[in-house]
């Protein structure tokens, strides 16, 4: 049993005010694994002012951009000390394969020192030289973040949200997932261990209404936020109520639009990972397959049968390449989904329940609908489990329209041997990122949405650009001196 009693807040591990506490299920085994701290209002009342605190008088900020990442560089390495147990605790958590738990924890430590190189490349002082005067644009931390998290991606979201927020001089109050905080102490103690000063980096565990009263806060200057669109949303209102900053990574319904002249090895290494990986639970995953009619049964075949090659099952054994849904919440959505879908009357190609015999756990079959419409609920709906819904078209035009006609926007695709048609069916998707012939998260470039997908980009040099506040300095003769 992982069971945490205190919170870091100010520098020090402390008993919260809030007597309520989180249980950490296992979805593999549906045992309790841990237990958190269920913050209250007096816990995120003491944690943003412990981060005002520091960011106000602390050092953290006047330190220079290189001193930050000598701090941060040493937490990264004393996370890679402990890869393994990182990557146990998201299996336990939220039932990510160790077998690609090994791969992801490991990615997520180089991401962040990418994050650090990046800083360490981006100038913060630029002098400009204008009609009225030379003007000094100067590259200041926005302030103290409040930075909360979702469950998919636990280990990997906290790095790409806490050390670009960290390395430009912010504060921080962290609040990850309530079904995934485990991951989040062992973060907690290596920044502590590496010498970040007190109070630059809190940590809060707690569910909704933490969120809630940490956003509503008025000692928060920025509110960096990764969920569903629902909770964006609440979030977006609040904060345009004070003009606190705000990054919103949201849901997602890509298309992935297959033309006729694809490759159906390369198509299929594509969808494999675009409508499975992650048992689906995946914002950009790609949850509407758009065939072409002269090629529609032979890839719904062989899309069907890549689905049926998933090993699903316990995430602790090596040969699983499919674990569970993350909760039995996740796993009443999905399933009510495939219902959804009948009833709406696509026709479900493979899978369709719970695999025989895991009737313990959040399992679901990886499931092909076909014949889907794109009114119907299932391509309309983020479903965030191992669901394509396939639709077929006639033109490219079409195909296109309909990958548009989406509230969301946030990733998609094209499969084509044609470069000139993939660029072109790029160009027309309107989403915030697109991937040509694959499923591919670039760290190293933006990635983000548009329309109901969000607000902002999360990756690439954008992501450490994003927590800084732009301060021009009009100089005089005198002044100019100084800054150049
Ligand atoms: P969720 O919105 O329910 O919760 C996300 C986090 O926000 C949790 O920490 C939760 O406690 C907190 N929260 C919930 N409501 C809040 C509110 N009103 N105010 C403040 N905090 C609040 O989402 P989830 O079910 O945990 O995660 C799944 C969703 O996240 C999916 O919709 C998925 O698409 C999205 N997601 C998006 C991305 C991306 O980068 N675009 C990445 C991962 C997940």
């Amino acid at each position: 049993m992982n069971v945490h009693e205190e919170l870091l807040v100010g520098g020090e591990w402390r008993k919260p005010e809030s007597q309520a506490r989180i249980a950490v299920v296992c979805p593999s085994t549906e045992e309790v694994i841990g237990q958190v701290p269920d913050a209250g209002a007096d816990d995120v009342y003491m944690a943003v002012r412990a981060a005002r605190e520091a960011f106000d008088h602390g050092p953290w900020r006047a330190m220079s951009v290189a001193e930050r990442i000598e701090v941060l560089d040493g937490a990264l390495q004393l996370l890679g000390s402990r890869i393994d147990e990182i990557g146990t605790l998201v299996t336990a958590q939220m039932g990510l394969p160790t077998s690609i738990a090994g791969v992801q924890i490991p990615g997520a430590l180089d991401t962040g020192r990418y994050f650090l190189q990046v800083a360490q490349d981006e100038p913060v002082t630029e002098v400009r030289q204008t009609r009225l005067c030379a003007a000094a644009v100067v590259k200041e931390p926005v302030g103290v973040v409040a930075s909360i998290a979702p469950w998919n991606g636990p280990f990997n979201i906290a790095i790409s949200k806490i050390i670009p927020a960290l390395v430009t001089g912010c504060s921080l109050v962290y609040k990850p997932a309530p079904e995934t905080p485990l991951d989040a102490f062992l973060i907690a103690e290596a920044l502590t261990q590496a010498g970040l000063p007190a109070g630059v980096f809190n940590l809060l565990t707690g569910g909704r209404e933490t969120g809630a009263a940490l956003v509503a806060h008025p000692g928060i200057d920025k509110v960096s936020f990764t969920g569903s669109t629902a909770a964006g949303r609440d979030i977006g209102r609040q904060c345009g109520g004070s003009f606190k900053r705000l990054q919103l990574e949201l849901g997602g319904k890509s298309a992935a639009i297959v033309l006729d002249d694809a490759d159906i090895t390369t198509t299929m290494t594509g969808l494999a990972m675009g409508c499975f990986f992650n048992t689906g639970q995946v914002c950009a995953a790609y949850s509407r397959v758009l065939l072409p009619t002269s090629r529609y049964d032979e890839f719904t075949a062989a899309l069907a049968k890549t689905a049926e090659s998933f090993v699903v099952g316990d995430p602790f054994d090596p040969a699983t390449s499919m674990g569970p849904l993350v909760s039995a919440r996740q796993h009443e959505r999905v399933l009510s989904y495939l219902d959804v879908g009948r009833d709406e009357g696509a026709v479900i190609a493979t899978g369709g329940g719970i695999p025989p015999g895991l009737d313990k756990g959040f399992y679901v079959q990886p499931t092909v609908f076909t014949e889907a419409d794109n009114s119907m609920r299932i391509c309309r709906e983020e479903i965030f489990g191992p669901v394509a819904s396939v639709l077929r078209y006639d033109t490219v035009d079409q195909a296109i329209a309909i990958a548009n006609d989406s509230d969301y926007g946030l990733h998609g695709a094209v499969f084509t041997a044609d470069p000139q048609r993939a660029a072109e069916v790029a160009r027309r998707v309107r989403t915030g990122t697109f991937s040509v012939n694959a499923f591919v998260y670039n760290t190293e470039a933006p990635f983000g949405g548009v329309k109901n997908s969000g607000v902002g980009r999360d990756t690439g040099p954008e992501a450490v650009r994003a927590y800084y506040e732009l301060k021009t300095i009009n100089l005089d003769a005198l002044t100019a001196a100084l800054f150049n």
